[in-house]
C-alpha cells in the first residue's frame, strides 16, 4: 500500500515490535546470548540484510519482528549481567514511554508555542536538578544532547564571563581553560571547538590516581598567568570517567571563589549521586559550582541522550549566545524558551524521559538503583582483596571500577578481547599513569555478586588457554 501512513498501522506494529522487544529483554535479563556481538561489520550487515532492504524493501510484518529480533541480538545487551562496559543506562520503561511519546508527537521545544507540554516537562525537570544541586533560588537550567553538548554549553558560558566579546568578536588567544587529565574528552572537544585549541587546555596537577590535587591549583593559575593567560574556567569531575573517582569538589570552589574563577563541574556520571543521603557526600561543595552537567542516559536510566546543563546564576545567561533570532526568541522568557540557551535548534523534549521516570518509578527507586551499583563496585573491590592474582589501585567512590589480572602484567588489553570474544562479559579498560587496566562499570540492575565472582573466574579460564 503505498499511501499508508502512520495511524492506518501503528497500533498493530508497534504492539508487535514491544511484544518481540520485550521477550527479548526478558531473555537478556537471564544472562542468555552473547553481551555484544563480535561480528564484523560486513557480517552483521548481512546478518541484518541490508542490501535487500535499502534496494528492494518490502519488508513484511513478520520480516520485521524478526529483522528487531536480529537487531537486537546483534546489539550490546545493557540489560545483560555480564555488561560491564561503558556507562551506558539499562533503559527503563518510563524512558522508552517518553522515547515513543515523542516519537509520535514529534514536539520540538525550541520556543514555548511549538510544544507547549514539552517545553513545561523541561521546566519542571531542570527545577528538579537545579533544586538536588542547591540552585533552586537563583539558577537555570536546560535540556541538551549529551554530556558532551553540556560541556561545551557550561564552557562558553564560562567563556562569555570571562570575555563578553567572544561571541561576537571571536576568541581571544590568550583564554585557557583548566582541568586535569582524567577529564572527558569532550572537555578538549569544547576547548578545540570554541577556538581555544586543545593547547588551550591546561592540566591541573593531581594525585597519583588522576584527582584535582588543590595544592596544585595555586601553581597553576599563577604560571598561567605568568605567560600571560587569562582563565576561562576550571573544570573538576564527579566521577572521572576512567577511573570513577570524585574530584575534591569543596576545595577546588574555595580556590575558585577566592580567585574569582568560574568553576564547571562534570557530574554527567556522579552528580545521580545527589539523589542518595548516604552518598551525597561525594559532592560536598557542588553548590558553589557556576555549572554542572548531568545526564540522564546514565545512572537515571534513560535512553540516550538526556542532559541538563545547570547555571547557578540566571544573570550568567546575559551575554552567552547573543542571538538575534528574533522571529523566535523573546529575551523576557529566558527559561520558558529554553533554546536559547542550548546549542542545538531543533531538538526532542529530553525532559520527558526524567519526568515520567520520577512519576513512575520514584525518586526513591531512582535512588536505590545508584545506590545499588555503587555498592556493587565496592563488592568487586573486596572479592579483588580477597584474592591474591588480582589487583585494583583504590577503593571505588562510584560504580566503576579499574582493575588487572596481575598474571598478565600489561597484557590486560589481550585479555579484554578474549573476553569480549568470548562473549558472556564485557568489559572496558583504561590507562591509569600510562598502564592497562581493565575497567568494570557496574550498570546492569541484573548484575550481582555471583556475577562478579563469574566475571574473575572467567578471566583466569581465558587466561589459561
Ligand atoms: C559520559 C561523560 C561525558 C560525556 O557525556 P555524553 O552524554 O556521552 O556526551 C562527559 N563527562 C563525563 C564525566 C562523562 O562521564
Amino acid at each position: 500500500m503505498s499511501h499508508t501512513d502512520l495511524t492506518d498501522d501503528v497500533r498493530e506494529v508497534g504492539a508487535a515490535v514491544l511484544a518481540t522487544l520485550a521477550t527479548h529483554i526478558e531473555s537478556v535479563r537471564t544472562g542468555a546470548g552473547e553481551v555484544v556481538s563480535a561480528d564484523d561489520i560486513d557480517t552483521v550487515a548481512k546478518r541484518l540484510e541490508l542490501r535487500r532492504w535499502v534496494e528492494e524493501g518490502g519488508m513484511t510484518l513478520p520480516e520485521l519482528l524478526s529483522f528487531v529480533t536480529t537487531y537486537s541480538d546483534i546489539s550490546a545487551s545493557h540489560h545483560h549481567p555480564g555488561y560491564m562496559g561503558h556507562q551506558i543506562a539499562p533503559s527503563d520503561t518510563p524512558g522508552v514511554v517518553a522515547d515513543l511519546l515523542q516519537a509520535m508527537t514529534n514536539n520540538i521545544p525550541l520556543v514555548y508555542e511549538l510544544a507547549p507540554a514539552a517545553a513545561a516537562v523541561d521546566r519542571a525537570v531542570c527545577r528538579w536538578m537545579l533544586d538536588k544541586v542547591g540552585w533552586a533560588e537563583t539558577g537555570i537550567g536546560a535540556m541538551t544532547n549529551g554530556g558532551t553538548l553540556g560541556n561545551l554549553t557550561a564552557l562558553l558560558a564560562a567563556r562569555s564571563h570571562a570575555d563578553a566579546t567572544a561571541w561576537r568578536e571571536g576568541t581571544p588567544g590568550d583564554l585557557v581553560v583548566f582541568a586535569p587529565a582524567t577529564s572527558h574528552y569532550s572537555v578538549r572537544k569544547a576547548a578545540a571547538v570554541m577556538g581555544l585549541g586543545e593547547r588551550g587546555v591546561h592540566a591541573l596537577p593531581t594525585d597519583e590516581l588522576g584527582r584535582i590535587d588543590p595544592a596544585g591549583l595555586a601553581p597553576a593559575l599563577a604560571e598561567a598567568r605568568a605567560q600571560g593567560k587569562r582563565p576561562v574556567a576550571v573544570v573538576a569531575n564527579g566521577c572521572a570517567t576512567g577511573t570513577g573517582l570524585y574530584d575534591p569538589i569543596a576545595e577546588v570552589a574555595q580556590f575558585c571563589e577566592s580567585n574569582g574563577l568560574w568553576f564547571h563541574f562534570d557530574g554527567a556520571h556522579g552528580a545521580a549521586a545527589l539523589l542518595s543521603p548516604r552518598l551525597r557526600g561525594l559532592l560536598a561543595g557542588i553548590e558553589r559550582a557556576d555549572s554542572t552537567v548531568w545526564d540522564g542516559h546514565k545512572m537515571l536510566r534513560t535512553s540516550a541522550l538526556c542532559t541538563g546543563v545547570l547555571f547557578r546564576e540566571k544573570r550568567y545567561l546575559d551575554t552567552m549566545f547573543k542571538q538575534d533570532a528574533s522571529y523566535l526568541y523573546r529575551p523576557e522568557a529566558e527559561d520558558v524558551d529554553p533554546g536559547q540557551f542550548t546549542f542545538e535548534t531543533s531538538k526532542a523534549p529530553l525532559g520527558l524521559k526524567i519526568l515520567l521516570t520520577l512519576a513512575y518509578r520514584g525518586e526513591d527507586a531512582m535512588r536505590a538503583y545508584v545506590e545499588r551499583q555503587y555498592a556493587l563496585a565496592t563488592e568487586l573491590w573486596e572479592l579483588i582483596q580477597e584474592r591474591g592474582d588480582f589487583t585494583a589501585p583504590y577503593r571505588p567512590d562510584s560504580n566503576i571500577l579499574c582493575f588487572r589480572y596481575e598474571p598478565w602484567g600489561d597484557r590486560q588489553l589481550e585479555l579484554r578481547a578474549r573476553l569480549i570474544q568470548d562473549g558472556r562479559f564485557y568489559l572496558s579498560s583504561f590507562q591509569l599513569n600510562g598502564r592497562p587496566y581493565l575497567r568494570a562499570s557496574l550498570m546492569s540492575p541484573t548484575t550481582d555478586r555471583q556475577t562478579l565472582r563469574e566475571l574473575l573466574e572467567v578471566i583466569v579460564e581465558l587466561a589459561a588457554v
